[in-house]
């Protein structure tokens, strides 16, 4: 068995310059957490809000912590004091929201816009056409000082298929361009393209993935 810090190292070390990796903790103990920190890593992700609050305070403070799943309305308050990032923001009403708790305790979030393009109906994000129409109606750029939208984020089809998770990464990376020419062409912060897991990182890097998120191939299966 390898040890947290080999596996995170063998990762990093195929990443280029310009990729980050967030090592998705969700599920694992504190204690795997605070190993991966010794070994350097600063960018974690959970996916649930409670987990997120009971372990931010138990881990050193410079964590970057990425709230990667799906948000409810009613969990925005309590994650943010503690969250850097909000990747899985779906919908312009959860934008809104965040502005309005961000703006609350008198701070600023960055977040991404998540794009569903997977087969499976379970996973959440914006169409392809509901996140063109608001940005065109100025939705994601308008009366948001609390909010940096810094880029997307996408999760790949749950399949064996590489060309299929090729194309899906490829239009989610076009759509971002789309984006960022048309709505986000003056804002200094959307630059960030999160996708890839363990699966499937090493084709969402050659789509442009500036973000990757892995979590099994650094902490091993989740015991859910
Ligand atoms: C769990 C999760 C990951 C990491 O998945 P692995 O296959 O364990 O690397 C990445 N992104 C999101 C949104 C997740 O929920």
């Amino acid at each position: 068995m390898s040890t947290i810090k080999e596996r995170l190292d063998k990762v990093t070390a195929q990443l280029s310059e310009g990729v980050h990796l967030v090592a998705v903790s969700k599920f694992h103990p504190v204690e795997e957490l605070q190993e991966a920190y010794d070994a350097g890593q600063r960018f974690f992700g959970e996916n649930r809000a409670q987990e997120l609050i009971a372990k931010a305070p138990l881990l050193p403070k410079d964590i970057r912590w990425h709230f990667i799943g799906h948000l409810q309305k009613n969990k925005v308050r309590a994650i943010m004091p503690h969250v850097s990032v909000i990747e899985s923001v779906d919908s312009v009403k959860l934008l809104q929201l965040i502005e309005k708790e961000a703006a609350r305790i008198d701070r600023t979030v960055d977040v991404l816009l998540q794009l569903h393009v997977a087969q499976e109906e379970t996973k959440s994000g914006f169409s392809i056409d509901e996140v063109l129409e608001a940005g065109e109606a100025g939705q994601l750029t308008e009366g948001l000082p609390h909010v940096n939208v810094c880029g997307v984020m996408a999760m790949a089809s749950l399949t064996d298929n590489m060309e299929q998770v090729a194309e899906e990464f490829d239009l989610v990376r076009r759509t971002y361009i789309t984006l960022k020419d048309g709505c986000f062409d003056e804002s200094p912060y959307f630059n960030e393209l999160s996708m890839g897991m363990s699966d499937d990182w090493q084709v969402a890097v050659k789509y442009g993935a500036t973000l990757v998120r892995i979590g099994t191939a650094i902490f091993g299966p989740r015991k859910y």
